[in-house]
This record gives structure tokens, C-alpha cells and sequence, in this order.
């Protein structure tokens, strides 16, 4: 095994010591001295074991003090903290989710946005119950996106996207009582259930947890990516590049940062306008340059091939170089932190979106009405900050790699179409991949995801579980900063076929893709439930019992949680290398991690384990056991 060819986490780190370098220079604070500031951490907070909400409070939970003011003990505590965790990162996805309907319904012919993929418009409304048949495509996707959004408030039912889990699946859920039902509701039921005086009961406060968890996963992402094809295109597989080194010296260069493709796309389209570039050229630059962080980069790398510049905690690095003439927000996972920083540079924070106003920006809201006039804006004004820059504090590392994305579900089939014999086998299915894990050429699967956290050496844990999954002939799906921690390493650069196990290095040749698949942002782990239903129903077998399971090694948002929710509610055991604030209460920790609880509800439960060597033992442990259990 020759893992020569990748960029190592010491190269990355050397780079990014370059460039705090240079923040020195101009006085800049960084999220390496903040940590060192706010370490050790409070130990209440990590256990979970403190409250404070209400006003009697805070209380926090201690052998001398077993409950807090009004009674509650610590279970009742952790369960209402991890809760709200949750619900915090469902009603995070759904508004995303929520925003995207609306852009579906903003679309005309000729317009801003446009109905990029009305084949799958017209799947969906199919398996929705709406009539296509003699409607325009126009009034096809207002009507949909109509009905998309009723999803978050109908008085009645539950999710419509519930009934693409196989059977047994939609019977768990539905004898455990966690169908997700309206997605506000179920957030607004978890802030109900945990105010002062309402559950206590840490079953109950669970079961809430995976239902909260589901109305995302199985709602507003699933939502928010299936409306994103419809109007971006869904994603083919194309060849693109990734880390700092997507900068480039003699150009403008924009960074999109946050999550939602609305923003993202119609600057990439604005970035190409030939008056827009003729501008670039008379300012001395020799064109726009296009890069992504975070899952806004992800959207755009699947769907425009728009290099990735670098992940959740690379985003300060990218101002560090001193070429960025732009950081581009929406929402989400955006610092703070990069107001008073791109104030220390010549780089604009242009900030679009009313839900993350920050200091130190220039805010200029996007509107789908006004989507146009306010890309060009921001564009313009990047492009005009070029002159400004600062020559001495420009540096830019050198590290770049090739990266091969864009693998939606439907992309995934089409590249195993290739190796199915037509004549026999029906196309358009996951069975040649059924195929070869059950006949033990390839072991396996993982689905990794999440974030970077400080708690974790940036990027260790994703790059060398990824290594070891793949040496063990284990696939690895990717999505959010792990797939863009594999994309830097040089991961997903489609000529690397010496990092992995023989039989992966088999059919990833015949079927032509890449070791490690990327699927996109984090609303896209919606994709991963579908390919994981499709897989459970071609192959006849539930999906938890499915050599797969889920990975977030260096999560640390609440969107992680809400997803980790999904994840194993949905029958898929789901591996983590942070703590989730649960290990104050016994009980919390055994409904979550044990074998009563989520375990028995819906099959699967969370690993914890912070030493990410034996947390790569415990997945491939678990996939083999997997295969045991079926005798493969
Ligand atoms: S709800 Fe109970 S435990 Fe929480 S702050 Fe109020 S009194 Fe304390
Ligand atoms: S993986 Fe985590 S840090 Fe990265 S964009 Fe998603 S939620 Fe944010």
C-alpha cells in the first residue's frame, strides 16, 4: 500500500502555519488561539449535566447535588440538552430545505432560476400524487414546491418522503411513534417538551431526538437536495480540484462559504459574464476565480466542477492569503470570526442572508425576486477590490489535487448500469453493488461525514479512518467537510487506484469510480437514506442489516447531531469520534449506545469512541458482523 502520493495532514498544517504567519503581521486573531483560550472547557457543559432553562436556574448536577431546583435529575437533564441539540440542527437543515422550495417556486421560464432537471421535477410529483400530465413545467414546479412547503406546517399526515424506506422500515418507525410529522412541528414539539416542568423521561426525550432527527433527514434535506437538482442539475460526475492552492495569484478570487446553492450558483453564473470578466481584465487581474468552502463548496463542486478551496476549518485560511478579494456568506458554519479578520486584509465579508447578520460585514441580502441584480452586485464589488490588495501579504501554498465528484444516487447507478448485462438484469439498480459485497469482494460500506473540531487534529481522523476502511476493501461515501478532508488529501483523484484492498481496486476499475465517492454537502446524507433503501430493498434484506454504517468523526455542529439522528433511526449504526454531551447520564448513554433504546426501536444505536484507531476497528468489526449475520 503506497499512500506516498497523497498530501499529508503535516503539509496541510505546515501551510496553514504560513499563513497564520502572515496574520501575525497584520494583528489577526485565529481559531488556533481562541481554542488555546478557551481551554480546559467547563466540565458541566461536556457532561451535559447542567440546565439553565429557567430562571431558577442554571443548576448543575453533582453527587451533593443529585437534581436541579425543580426536581429534575440528571437523565431528565442530558435528555433535554441532547434534544435540544437536535432540534437546533433539524431546524437548521429544514430552513434550508424551506428556502430551496421557495426558489422552486421563484422559477420562470427565462428567469433568475430556471427548471434545470424537469425529469426529475415530474419523478417527484409523480411520487407526490400531483397530475403532470398536460402542465407546463412552470406551473408543475410552483405546484410542487406549494406542496414541498406544506411539508413544514400540515395540520395532519406524516412525511411524504417516509414511503421510499422500505416497508419494514416505515413500520419501525411507526410502531416506535417517531414518524416525523410536519417538520416545524417536530421541532417546535422538541423546545415544547424540553421547557421547564414538561419531559423528564429520557425515553421519551429520545424517541423525540429521532423523530426531530427524521423530519430532517427524511424532510427538509431531502427536500432541500432533491429541489436543489431540480433547479441546479443534478450532479454527474466531473473532475475538479481542491485545497489552498485553488487560489490563484493573478486573479479575483471569490470565495462562496456557507450552505445554500441559491447564492452559490448565480455567482459562479455572474462570474463568467463576459462584462464582468472584461472588468477583471481592466483592473490587471487575468480573470474570476471561483472557489468553495463548506457545504456551499461542496454544492458547487458537484454541479460546476468549482474547486474546493478548503473546509470548515480552513476558512479563516483562505483570507490568510491575502488574495481574497471576496468571502461570500449565506448561512451556516460561517465564523464569526471573519468580520474583524477580513478587516485586518483588503478581503470584503459580504454577508446575503437576513438569518447570519454579522459584525464587520457588508451585508447585501439575496433575494430569489432580485438573485441577479444582486449577484452582479457582489461580484462587481469584488472584482473592483482586486486593486486594493496588499502585494506583500499575498501567499498562496502550493498544495492542489485533483478530485473526482458529482456522485447524486441517480450518477451511482448509472456508473453500475455499466457493468450490468442488459439483457438479463434490469438496469437502474444498486444490484451490481449488492453483488460484489456479497460475494465478499468488497466488505463493505461507510458512509462518512461531519465536520472538523478543534477536540480532533483537523483532518486526521476523516484522512486515516478513510486509509483504513480502504485498505480493509471497504468503500467510503463522503459528503460535507470529510468528503472535502479526502478531496485535499488527494483522496479522490481518480488515478489513485493504489489506495486500496485489492478487490475495491477491482471494481472501482470496472466500474469507474473513484476509491471514495463523493455525495455531496450535508443535506445530500439525504442521498446516502436513499441509496441505502434502494440497496436494502434490491437486495431483499433490511437496511440494518446492510454491511454500512455512518461515520462522524470530527462533527461538532448541531446539524451533525440532528443528522446522526436520521442516520440511526433510519437502521444505520452510526460511529462517532466526539462526544455528544451525553456521558453525564447512564441512561442516556445506554438508550443511545446500548442495547435497549435506539437499538431496539430501530435497529441501530451510536459508538462512541474518542481513540479513532479503535473507532476504525469497531466500524470494520461491525461491517464483518454484519456479514456474519447474513452468511456472506
Ligand atoms: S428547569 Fe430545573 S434544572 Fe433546569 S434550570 Fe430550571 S430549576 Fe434548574
Ligand atoms: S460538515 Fe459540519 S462544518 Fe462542514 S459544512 Fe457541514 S455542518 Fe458545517
Amino acid at each position: 500500500m503506497d499512500w506516498d502520493r497523497l498530501i499529508t495532514i503535516e503539509q496541510m498544517e505546515a501551510a496553514t502555519n504560513e499563513l497564520l504567519e502572515t496574520g501575525k503581521k497584520v494583528g489577526a486573531d485565529s481559531w488556533q488561539q481562541r481554542v488555546k483560550n478557551q481551554t480546559p472547557h467547563c466540565g458541566f457543559g461536556e457532561a451535559g449535566t447542567c440546565c439553565r432553562i429557567c430562571s431558577m436556574g442554571p443548576c448543575r448536577i453533582t453527587p451533593k447535588s443529585p437534581r436541579g431546583i425543580c426536581g429534575c435529575d440528571v437523565h431528565g437533564i442530558v435528555g433535554r440538552n441532547y434534544l435540544r441539540f437536535t432540534a437546533g440542527g433539524s431546524a437548521t437543515h429544514s430552513d434550508h430545505g424551506r428556502q430551496i422550495c421557495h426558489t422552486l417556486y421563484q422559477t420562470k421560464e427565462g428567469g433568475s432560476y430556471q427548471v434545470k432537471d424537469p425529469e426529475k421535477l415530474k419523478r417527484i410529483a409523480h411520487e407526490w400524487g400531483i397530475e403532470t400530465e398536460g402542465k407546463d413545467i412552470y406551473d408543475l414546479a410552483h405546484e410542487v414546491a406549494e406542496t414541498g412547503l406544506l411539508e413544514y406546517g400540515k395540520p395532519f399526515g406524516v412525511q411524504r418522503f417516509l414511503k421510499r424506506a422500505p416497508e419494514h422500515t416505515q413500520e419501525l418507525w411507526h410502531n416506535a411513534g417517531i414518524e416525523p410529522r410536519a417538520i416545524d412541528r417536530e421541532v417546535s414539539q422538541a423546545m415544547h417538551m424540553t421547557h421547564m416542568g414538561c419531559s423528564s423521561l429520557p425515553e421519551a426525550l429520545i424517541k423525540q431526538s429521532l423523530r426531530a432527527g427524521l423530519s430532517d433527514g427524511w424532510g427538509g434535506s431531502m427536500m432541500g437536495t432533491e429541489f436543489s437538482d431540480v433547479l441546479f442539475g443534478t450532479p454527474k460526475p466531473m473532475d475538479t480540484t481542491a485545497n489552498i492552492g485553488v487560489m490563484e495569484k493573478d486573479m479575483v478570487n471569490i470565495i462562496v462559504h456557507g450552505h445554500d446553492p441559491s447564492l452559490s450558483e448565480m455567482i459562479v453564473f455572474y462570474a463568467q459574464d463576459p462584462e464582468m470578466v472584461a472588468l477583471a481584465k481592466s483592473v490587471g487581474a487575468k480573470g474570476i476565480n471561483i472557489a468553495g468552502v463548506c457545504c456551499t463548496g461542496n454544492e458547487v463542486a458537484m454541479r460546476e466542477a468549482i474547486p474546493m478551496a478548503g473546509n470548515f476549518l480552513q476558512q479563516e485560511n483562505v483570507v490568510l492569503t491575502g488574495a481574497c478579494e471576496a468571502i461570500v456568506v449565506d448561512v451556516q458554519c460561517i465564523f464569526p470570526a471573519l468580520g474583524p479578520l477580513s478587516k485586518c486584509f483588503h478581503t470584503k465579508f459580504v454577508t446575503t442572508s437576513p438569518i447570519a447578520r454579522m459584525p464587520d460585514s457588508d451585508f447585501i441580502e439575496f433575494h430569489e425576486e432580485t438573485a441577479a441584480e444582486n449577484a452582479k452586485a457582489i461580484v462587481k464589488m469584488a472584482v473592483e477590490n482586486f486593486k486594493n490588495r496588499n502585494p506583500e501579504l499575498v501567499h498562496i501554498p502550493q498544495l492542489k489535487t485533483k478530485a473526482r465528484v458529482g456522485y447524486s444516487v441517480e450518477a451511482i447507478k448509472k456508473c453500475l448500469d455499466g457493468v450490468t448485462n442488459s439483457h438479463v438484469d434490469l438496469t437502474g439498480t444498486t444490484r451490481p453493488l449488492v453483488d460484489v459485497v456479497k460475494s465478499g469482494v468488497l466488505r463493505g460500506a461507510v458512509a462518512m461525514v461531519g465536520c472538523n473540531n478543534p477536540k480532533v487534529r483537523p483532518d486526521t481522523a476523516h484522512i486515516e479512518l478513510m486509509k483504513k476502511l480502504l485498505k480493509n476493501d471497504i468503500i467510503v461515501i463522503l459528503s460535507g467537510c470529510s468528503a472535502q478532508a479526502a478531496a485535499k488529501a488527494g483522496l479522490m483523484d481518480p488515478d489513485a487506484k493504489e489506495y486500496c484492498g485489492e478487490g475495491l481496486r477491482r471494481v472501482c476499475e470496472l466500474v469507474g469510480i473513484p476509491r471514495v465517492v463523493h455525495m455531496g454537502s450535508c443535506v445530500d446524507i439525504s442521498r446516502m437514506m436513499v441509496l441505502a433503501s434502494d440497496i436494502a430493498k434490491d437486495w431483499g434484506i433490511n437496511i440494518s442489516q446492510i454491511p454500512l454504517c455512518g461515520c462522524a468523526p470530527e462533527w461538532m455542529s448541531e446539524k451533525a447531531v440532528s443528522i446522526g439522528n436520521y442516520v440511526v433511526a433510519t437502521g444505520i449504526d452510526t460511529f462517532l469520534g466526539v462526544d455528544p454531551y451525553s456521558k453525564g447520564s447512564s441512561e442516556i448513554t445506554e438508550l443511545l449506545q446500548g442495547e435497549t433504546g435506539c437499538k431496539e426501536w430501530v435497529e441501530a444505536h451510536f459508538v462512541v469512541e474518542t481513540d479513532i484507531e479503535k473507532l476504525g476497528d469497531k466500524m470494520i468489526e461491525c461491517i464483518e458482523a454484519k456479514r456474519t449475520a447474513l452468511g456472506i
